[in-house]
């Protein structure tokens, strides 16, 4: 089984926190929407799978028009084999639900929204130069409600200025309202953005980790009595409501990238289309992939696993460790991971044999992993 992911360059204004691969001029919309049609096509024949999920992601996927949304599905449907798909997801933001649209959206085959609400305070929204108002935000989820069961919110924590009570508001508003899917993300401060200035400036206060910490338990608790499932670091979901897609991403099935910067994946090669709206639309109409690609080593592949799958509450298999990389990967880890596990960090289930993060070391996950991973050469065959 496997996915598409369908990257939209396209935002009407930029988060101050935001690093992704966006732009706020859509006057490229129609010859960008005829590119990435023409790249479907074009790379019909790199994933021979029939499709388990579709998911338009960005940059802010709900902008588009609803021709161009269709446009794209068919394109998909005409060159891939779809009698297995099981979701379409769209990332949508709460100044682009309307009626209209979600009617629209519901004809076209969407099943699934992701809504990037991120706070339901003005002033949080403010800071992060979100466009919406913490009222957009409730009536927006309220309305999409009507239209759709699939839902996930997207939530932030360690919001500078952002009290316990707050945080905890937020938690409520979506757990009052049943919401069967909760992705929430540290807030976090990359290079050369918007927030990363304004912090240097002190303009706006540092994120603190230890905030970010409190918050991370604080929404775990409180999720896990209302019956959600933490089954990834950042997602929780009642039970029948985990994403297909990143489900499928984390366990490591195949998904074509499809638009710029979409990054793709076929088990031995990783992929990646240039960012530049431009170039990439000039690229595709000589009929030339914009793509750089790298095939994997076995170390690489083995550090992959690693990372992704101590992230999910499975955890890692040492039987697929021994499997797909051999006894002395096995060995390596059984090695780099008895500290971790002695320090309470890490736990290993004898009987299903996986090395899983504890409680404790739930909000250490990627520092955890990456002891783990396998640096340098140990053999010839790494
Ligand atoms: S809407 Fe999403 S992709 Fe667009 S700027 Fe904001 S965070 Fe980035």
């Amino acid at each position: 089984m496997a996915g598409v992911y369908i990257h939209i360059p396209y935002c009407s204004q930029a988060c101050h926190y935001c690093n992704f691969h966006f732009s706020t001029q859509l006057k490229s919309s129609a010859q960008m929407l005829e590119a990435m049609c023409l790249e479907i096509e074009m790379r019909k024949n790199e994933l021979p799978q029939s499709l388990k999920t579709i998911y338009f992601g960005g940059g802010t996927p709900s902008i588009l028009a609803v021709e161009h949304l269709h446009q794209l599905i068919e394109a998909i449907k005409k060159h891939f084999s779809v009698e297995a798909l099981q979701e379409i997801t769209l990332e949508c933001n709460p100044e682009d639900i309307t009626a209209t649209k979600l009617n629209d959206w519901k004809a076209l085959g969407i099943n699934r929204l992701s809504i990037g609400i991120q706070s339901f305070f003005d002033k949080d929204l403010k800071l992060m130069n979100r466009i919406h108002s913490g009222k957009q935000a409730l009536e927006s989820l309220d309305l999409a409600m009507d239209y759709f069961e699939n839902i996930s919110v997207d939530l932030i924590y360690g919001i500078p200025n952002q009290s316990d009570a707050e945080w905890k508001q937020n938690i409520t508003t979506i757990t009052d309202r049943k919401i069967p899917h909760i992705s929430a993300y540290a807030l976090t401060v990359e290079p050369n953005t918007a927030l990363d200035r304004f912090i240097a400036k002190e303009i706006i206060p540092p994120v603190s980790d230890a905030q970010a910490e409190a918050d991370f338990f604080e929404l775990i608790e409180r999720l896990s009595i209302d019956g959600y499932e933490h089954y990834e670091t950042s997602n929780f979901a009642k039970p029948g409501f985990y994403s297909v897609n990143n489900t499928a991403y984390w366990t490591g099935a195949s998904y074509l990238g499809i638009g710029p910067s979409a990054h793709s994946f076929d088990g031995e090669v990783r992929s990646w289309n240039n960012r530049n709206n431009h170039k990439y639309i000039s690229a595709i109409n000589e009929g030339v992939l914009p793509i750089e690609r790298e095939q994997l080593s076995l170390r690489d592949k083995y550090n992959e696993y690693v990372m992704t799958a101590l992230r999910t509450k499975w955890g890692i298999s040492l039987d697929q460790i021994s499997a797909r990389f051999g006894e002395h990967y096995n060995d390596y880890l059984q090695k780099m991971a008895q500290n971790h596990i002695e320090e309470g960090l890490l736990s290993y289930d004898q009987e299903m044999k996986t090395l899983s993060v504890s409680s404790k070391g739930k909000f250490l996950v990627d520092g955890l992993a990456s002891d783990l991973f396998l640096i340098e050469l140990q053999s010839s065959n790494s």
